[in-house]
């Protein structure tokens, strides 16, 4: 940290990095920041903070900001700097044109987790009224759509159903598919300071992740599965919990669908379900999962905690409702210290569901066929709602790949380095007639694009941002905008110069429309918010505010519903040629494609992304520590430098996808969740080869 002098004031925010949303109050000194300070009084990290919220923040003032508008024919001609003016009256001019000789259905947008519910709203708000069509999907679709799906369909609402306090009330905890020590550090010592009191702990993942063995801290269980197979285990644990009579009849018999449930039950009973059926197909003994479920059966409060290692999976959706039925099944849901909650990966990811940036839903999760919402945002917006769902992203990318959708405006997201299987999204952005970024960096996809936006950094914005446990949090401007415009203001100016006029006179404006359009969000609003810091929404009469634990007494959707859940095994296999299994994540110091942390001090622990690979697969193929070694799978192939890793079992090697050089998701495949489309990043077959020396 650099020492720029004497803090003169200081501007209470919002960390924008991952899911845990820490308050910090930003020093500064003149027009610099001096520091960040963790907040006492945030209601998500009451003082904490990671190293990313902590120091990774100089991004914001970094010489590759992009401060100025630009604009080319072609992307492969040079960029020409313009005014904001000419840009936008060009985005317009292009956007209805395309419109007019393709139809209103071949442009749509893509709304970015990273940036505030008001920036998120205003791009919606765009597609809909302005392009007149339901083509508008959040990146969210590339991590918890799936959570969005999974826990509506049983729960009756698309969010995690506790607040962070509730951990410690937890006695069991079980955590699958996550790394909370790398990806919500914050969270994770609450967790761990809960588990050193005495709460137990079983750690499904195929990695052997730092909370499996940390100091004062060890798993009573790591079921170290094959990678894709989490449901198979998740019904295993439930044929358990019905087999030996642990289940709590009384809680299924009074809070959920009878129907459904015995339909569930007769499924879940089924032999093939048993741990000894799935034993070969997951790879974990018998025993090994009887004892984990018996233990989560026994809580007394056992609570499930999941990140991206559930729902990137084609079976992500099925795995998402195998977790709300355990916890039904135990009734470990509805108080403190139990439920399912998902650990969301970005700042804004549940924020950005619940306005409404899906293609077929509204804001609060309200299909688009629903006449009566659809009447009430027509009377508000002065402009029709379409009543049918627009195009997802990966049905954007195959529809601009066959020549049908033309016009793409992508915010604060850099699909071309993010999304799997780059080949096809980078021929799905040069097909395009015009590709508009909003972003504060040429990235990946801005070097595909014809006119580049510059956008704001969270030390600029003003609005709000939503965290993992539904708290909305105010993010305050540190320093005015560096652009001149905040990016919501962009927004309307585009729609306005298409023909319908949108303007706010200030972002709380945007948050008073999404207050009045949305049940969940009344009574929200910046004052309200300033007040009383925070509040985790439902947000209404009965809870004016706010409700830190949901599905009291009564599920959102009145009857908890069981969902059968049969386990599919994933197209993509190993085989002779690609022989390991691949899988992705995160570590602490950088974050997702690094747009941010690699243009901060962080970058000096962790430069490069590197392939974790166990001791025996690597002699297997002569690779010792530190070699660069070819990743290829059936789609693409990079190169990376080997790491020898007890972490990993033998068969499985791991890598982290921040660093454009590598380009991780040059190899992930185009499998996708069953229900969402999200991808499966989490399996790809590979094979890795010694780079011969030059
Ligand atoms: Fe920011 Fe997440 Fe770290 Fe908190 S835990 S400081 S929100 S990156």
């Amino acid at each position: 940290v650099v020492e720029l002098g004497t803090p003169r004031r200081s501007v209470e925010t919002t960390c924008a990095y991952c899911g845990v949303g820490c308050s910090f109050r930003a020093e500064l000194s003149g027009d610099q920041v001096v520091r960040m300070v963790p907040s006492k009084a945030g209601g998500a990290n009451e003082g904490h903070s990671c190293v990313k919220g902590r120091f990774a923040w100089g991004y914001a003032t970094h010489r590759d900001r992009v401060l100025t508008p630009r604009i080319r024919e072609r992307h492969t001609d040079p960029w020409r700097e313009v005014g904001w003016d000419e840009a936008i009256a060009y985005v317009a001019t292009r956007m209805k044109d395309i419109q007019a000789r393709h139809g209103a259905h071949a442009v749509g947008a893509i709304t970015s987790s990273r940036c505030t519910n008001e920036e998120v709203w205003a791009v919606q708000k765009m597609v809909r009224a302005a392009f007149g069509n339901n083509n508008v999907d959040t990146c969210a679709r590339v991590c918890h759509s799936p959570t969005g799906y999974g826990l509506k369909s049983t729960f009756g609402t698309s969010a995690g159903t506790q607040d962070f306090k509730s951990v410690e009330a937890a006695d069991v905890i079980m955590v699958i598919g996550a790394n909370p020590t790398d990806a919500h550090p914050v969270f994770a010592s609450r967790m761990k300071r809960r588990l050193r009191a005495g709460a137990r702990l079983i750690v499904v993942d195929p990695r052997r992740i730092d909370l499996v063995r940390t100091p004062h801290v060890a798993a009573d269980h790591h079921l170290q599965l094959l990678p894709g197979t989490n449901v198979a285990i998740l019904n295993a644990m439930a044929h358990t919990i019905l087999t030996e009579g642990l289940a709590d009849r009384a809680f299924v018999a009074e809070r959920c669908e009878p129907e459904a449930f015995a339909a569930w039950e007769r499924f879940i009973l089924q032999p093939d379900n048993s741990p000894e059926a799935l034993e070969g197909v997951t790879g974990v003994p018998a025993a090994e999962v009887r004892a984990a479920a018996r233990l989560y059966a026994a809580g007394p409060n056992s609570a499930i905690y999941y990140g991206l290692g559930v729902t990137e999976h084609s079976q992500g959706s099925t795995a998402v409702m195998g977790m709300a039925n355990l916890a039904m099944l135990t009734g470990n849901i509805g108080r403190e210290g139990v439920g399912v909650n998902p650990l969301r990966g970005q700042n804004n990811v549940q924020g950005s569901c619940d306005m409404g940036s899906f293609p077929h839903e509204l804001s609060g999760y309200r299909h688009v066929s629903d006449a009566a919402v659809r009447e009430q945002f027509t009377l508000d917006w002065g402009h029709p709602v379409e009543d049918r769902p627009g195009l997802r992203i990966p049905n954007m990318f195959d529809a601009a790949v066959e020549g049908s959708f033309k016009g793409l405006f992508v915010q604060g997201e850099d699909v071309a380095q993010s999304d799997p299987n780059t080949h096809h999204v980078v021929a799905a952005l040069t097909s395009l007639e015009l590709l508009v970024v909003q972003d504060l960096f040429e990235n990946e996809t801005a070097k595909l694009a014809h006119v580049l936006l510059p956008g704001t950094s969270f030390l600029e914005k003003d609005g709000t941002f939503i965290n993992a446990e539904r708290r909305i949090n105010r993010v305050r401007p540190v320093m005015p905008a560096r652009t001149g415009k905040q990016e919501w203001e962009v927004v309307c100016e585009i729609a306005t110069a298409m023909g319908y006029e949108m303007s706010y006179g200030s972002a709380a404006e945007i948050m008073d429309e999404i207050a009045r359009l949305t049940p969940t969000f009344a009574g929200v609003s910046f004052a309200m918010l300033d007040e009383v810091g925070s509040v985790q929404w439902p947000c209404n009469d009965n809870a004016p505010m706010g409700t830190p634990v949901m599905h009291v007494g009564r599920f959102v959707r009145g009857l908890g519903r069981f969902v059968e859940t049969p386990f599919v095994p994933t197209e993509e296999r190993s085989s002779r040629r690609y022989p390991l299994l691949l899988t992705t994540g995160r570590i602490l110091t950088q974050y997702n494609v690094g747009a941010q942390t690699r243009r901060t001090d962080n970058v000096v622990w962790h430069h490069e992304d590197v392939l974790d690979i166990h001791p025996h697969d690597a002699e297997d193929r002569g690779i010792t520590d530190g070699d660069l070694v070819y990743l290829a799978s059936r789609v693409g192939r990079t190169t990376l430098r080997a790491r020898i890793s007890e972490r990993m079992p033998q068969g499985v090697v791991y890598t982290t996808f921040h660093h454009p050089v590598s380009g991780t998701n040059v190899v992930t495949t185009e499998n996708s969740d069953w229900a969402t489309n999200c991808p499966e990043y989490k399996v790809t077959a590979v094979q890795v080869q010694l780079v011969p020396p030059p």
